[in-house]
């Protein structure tokens, strides 16, 4: 509430713009633009938008529009209505252009959210990252960028000079350092009030696993073979949020985040290709050649799947928009530029997580 008893004063949301393109208005450009052939709004309309550059109440803007600017009563509502939509009107206290989050802020009230309990709840996050190498690397710098509060970061290897491509956080410097004490030294430059643990070690079981610090969110980039199924195992047990993200060659892939008792599991549906297993001596030999599997990293694939992840994480955590990788495995191709999704939906007969009910975690996300 404003101190005077109304609602409290808004301003126009600094993404809003407007252009005329073919003889239609755009208000506001990407998801949420309205466009305006009614040529009878525009003048009306761009002056309310002048008009909100500074904070205004509703009652004030009306009155703006029917004195000043001579608009009648019914328009002026339309007109009013239409800058209501879109989130182009932003509570004065959202935006703040001082603080560090302030360019994130917009991008959450553009999506529909409250900034402010965005970065409150992302400030109260802890996630942990189990594999520090490429996408490691880069989902750490922008959660801990975006202000996440606290990051655990677990990887048993050394950087090494080919790691250099894609692992941009790492210098010449750093070879044979500790992967997750390097990164969380980087982490720490970039953010100081992030609280960053390292774990020097990679689990191999599910006793390991359960001795991993708890957390809101796990994101799974280490390539371990077997891994995901035992990650998926412990989260469901656990009842934690946890997220995949690799890159299969050429493609760039992420999910499905699974929240357990809620979302579909990793093993709800098949989602990878297997050994045969009714064919042992196939599998075997299949299983000779792929011990031989060298994945051919590459910097920008490694980049595209690193920041679809993390965006997916800071909806999921910062409770704005919906993950993209929610109850689906999503791959983007990154030669021909195709996105390819995989159902991931709930299984009710799921061997793991058939009996699983929704936990109530601190961070529920958007769902
Ligand atoms: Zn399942």
């Amino acid at each position: 509430m404003h101190p005077s008893g109304g609602p409290p004063p808004r301003i126009l949301a600094p993404y809003v713009r407007i252009g005329v393109q073919d003889g239609t208005l755009f208000l506001g450009f990407g998801s949420v633009q309205q466009s305006i052939q009614d040529r009878n709004l525009w003048r009306p309309l761009v002056q309310l938008a002048d008009h909100f550059r500074e904070p205004r109440t509703r009652a004030e803007a009306l009155d703006f529009l029917r004195g000043p600017c001579r608009v009648e009563a019914a328009r002026a509502e339309a007109v009013m209505l239409t800058l209501e939509h879109g989130n182009c009107l932003i509570l004065a206290s959202a935006y703040d252009p001082e603080d560090r989050y302030s360019r994130h802020a917009l991008f959450y009230e553009l999506s529909g959210a409250d900034a402010r309990r965005v970065q409150r709840r992302l400030a109260s996050a802890h996630v942990l990252l189990l594999g520090c190498g490429g996408i490691g690397n880069l989902v750490a710098v922008t959660l801990a960028t975006a202000g996440v509060g606290a990051l655990t970061l677990v990887d048993a290897d050394h950087v090494e000079l080919s790691n250099l491509t894609r692992q941009f956080l790492f210098t010449e410097a750093d070879a044979g350092a500790s992967k997750s004490r390097a990164l969380a030294r980087e982490l720490r430059r970039r953010n100081p009030g992030c609280r960053i643990r390292t774990i020097v070690g990679a689990p191999t079981d599910i006793e390991d696993l359960r001795a991993l610090p708890e957390a809101d969110l796990l994101l799974v980039s280490a390539d371990s073979p077997g891994l995901t199924g035992l990650v998926n195992a412990h989260c469901v047990d656990s009842g934690q949020a946890w997220l995949n993200a690799c890159y299969v060659n050429d493609v760039a892939v992420w999910g499905p985040l699974v929240v357990p008792g809620t979302t579909g599991c990793w093993d709800c549906r098949l989602l990878t290709a297997r050994a045969p297993a009714d064919e042992p001596e196939l599998a075997a030999l299949i299983g000779r050649v792929n011990a031989r599997y060298q994945a051919p990293s590459n910097g920008p694939v490694n980049m595209l799947a690193s920041s679809l992840a993390a965006l997916d994480v800071l909806r999921h955590l910062g409770g704005f928009g919906v993950p993209a990788a929610l109850n689906r495995r999503m791959g983007v191709w990154s030669h021909e530029l195709s996105i390819q999704e995989q159902p991931a939906e709930r299984d009710p007969h799921c061997v793991t997580c058939a009996d699983v009910h929704p936990a109530t975690p601190r961070h529920q996300g958007a769902l």
